[in-house]
């Protein structure tokens, strides 16, 4: 048995069952990590006196005694005086803080290319971007690296590198999980959730670190618990929803041509529609359904999403957490900008609330969509991972990516990004939505789907 191939489930049953010692299972994490990670730079800080089950986090989570520099120059050294309440909840389960994983800088990338700390190399492949902004933890995952981790998604920021790194991801569902200790970025949208290596785990961490905390006034006091699948290894009875406008192809463009920049590439595509088939043999009802708005989901999220930014980064003067805003990457830089325009005084009926107003007419798509189905999926992300480099110096075409992740965000609804298949021998991720409040559901769907795949590819490193 090879001890850092384990899932979650299994490395709590063989250490229950004595198959090795937390030492053995620390210690052989450790080794991968020394190994691995000068190449894929996955780590941005290890700790080598972690004994629970070890654990990917962020460097957007606070924990006591690790730095939470959020990749960002500016709070560099930052070692909170206190944890995040999921850290102080994993540890009650006996998990330790293995490491803080790289990420783009405040959480602000679709590709991990924007930390201080360089970028994060994809492990099926390292000369191809993770994805963002968790990307060490999807790249940690994905190595072995860690049992599990601990992302942020904003915009889709734990599904969208879990799908480019082939691992699960899990975006709950907006109040689902206390956001106390996580930088804030858009404090409407950010939540905390797990990557982990197979969709059981995803269940067991969600039970972990869901519930309510008197420090953050979105929590819900209702806590996920953990129950054995209501669906028999089939989807009989299940309803899933299959928005019309997602798998559009744009108008001019030939099937046979192979890319186009803003549509989804036809690789993806046959991967997510094979996913679908599969359900459907399984026994699910597929159903068409309509999400007009979807459109509109990128343009309403630059502009909430930066004028949140705006005022949540303006704690970072210089004179409460030191530095100096010079040390500001780009990205943030052009969100403040952004978000100060889209709030001051000319221009706040136009832009801000003008999107707030688009936001409730995508809530409202949902609310509609989820009247004919118990979940609705789709692909990820347009394309598997890119080239390091390749959008780098276009943001607008970096922003283009999230197409598919920022609506479930601005709903507050729950996503589940899994892998389903490769294309051009990278991996793709299905994107299972939910309703508000209903992990359940996409899990146990989540779960049936991936046994009846049964995929075990694992990156070669
Ligand atoms: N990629 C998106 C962005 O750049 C989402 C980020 C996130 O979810 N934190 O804003």
């Amino acid at each position: 048995m090879n001890i850092t191939d384990l899932t979650l489930v299994e490395t709590i049953k063989a250490l229950k069952d004595g198959e090795f010692s937390k030492e053995e299972l620390n210690k052989a994490y450790l080794e991968r990590i020394e190994k691995y990670n000068p190449e894929l730079n996955a780590f941005l800080e290890i700790n080598k006196f972690s004994s629970g089950i070890p654990a990917g986090i962020k460097s957007l989570i606070s924990t006591g005694g690790l730095k939470t520099s959020a990749a960002s120059k500016i709070i560099e050294n930052y070692d909170p005086p206190y944890n995040a309440s999921v850290i102080n909840n994993l540890i009650q389960q006996g998990v330790s803080v293995s490491g803080k994983t790289n990420q783009d800088e405040f959480a602000m990338g679709s590709s991990g290319e924007n930390s201080a700390f360089g970028p994060t190399k994809n492990p099926w492949d390292i000369n191809k971007v993770p994805g963002g902004s968790s990307s060490g933890s999807a790249a940690a995952v994905a190595a072995d690296l860690c049992v599990f981790a601990l992302g942020t998604d904003t915009g889709g920021s734990i599904r969208q590198p879990a799908s480019l790194c082939g691992v699960v991801g899990l975006k709950p569902s907006y109040g689902r999980v206390s956001r106390y200790g996580a930088i804030a970025m858009a404090s409407s949208l950010d939540q905390i959730g797990p990557f982990t290596k197979s969709v059981a785990d995803a269940r067991l961490v969600l039970e972990w670190i869901s519930g309510g905390d008197h420090r953050d006034s979105n929590a819900v006091e209702s806590k996920f618990q953990v129950t054995s699948n209501k669906l028999q290894n089939n989807l009989k009875g299940v309803k899933v929803g299959v928005p019309k406008e997602y798998f559009a192809v744009p108008a001019g463009r030939q099937e046979e041509e192979e890319e186009e920049e803003e549509g989804l590439d036809l690789g993806v595509k046959k991967v997510i529609e094979d996913s679908i088939k599969k359900m459907e043999e399984l026994g699910a009802e597929i159903v068409e359904v309509s999400l007009p708005n979807t459109k509109y989901g990128i343009a309403v999220y630059y502009i909430i999403m930066a004028s949140e930014v705006s005022s949540n980064l303006a704690r970072f003067d210089g004179i409460r957490f030191g530095g100096s805003r010079d040390l500001f990457g780009d990205e943030p830089k052009r969100r403040i900008m952004l978000g100060t325009f889209a709030l001051s005084s000319g221009y706040f009926d136009d832009y801000f609330i003008k999107a707030a107003k688009v936001r409730t007419l995508i809530k409202q798509d949902f609310d509609k969509a989820f009247e004919k189905c118990d979940v609705i999926v789709g692909p990820v992300s347009p394309t598997v991972a890119w080239n390091l480099g390749e959008k780098i110096d276009d943001p607008l075409k970096m922003y283009l990516s999230d197409a598919y992740t920022i609506p479930a965000s601005l709903a507050g609804i729950p996503g589940l990004s899994m892998p389903v298949g490769f294309s051009d021998d990278l991996p793709v991720g299905l994107q299972i939505l939910g309703k508000y409040m209903d992990e359940e559901t996409i899990l146990n769907v989540g779960e049936v789907l991936e046994m009846a795949l049964g995929i075990k590819d694992k990156p070669r490193l």
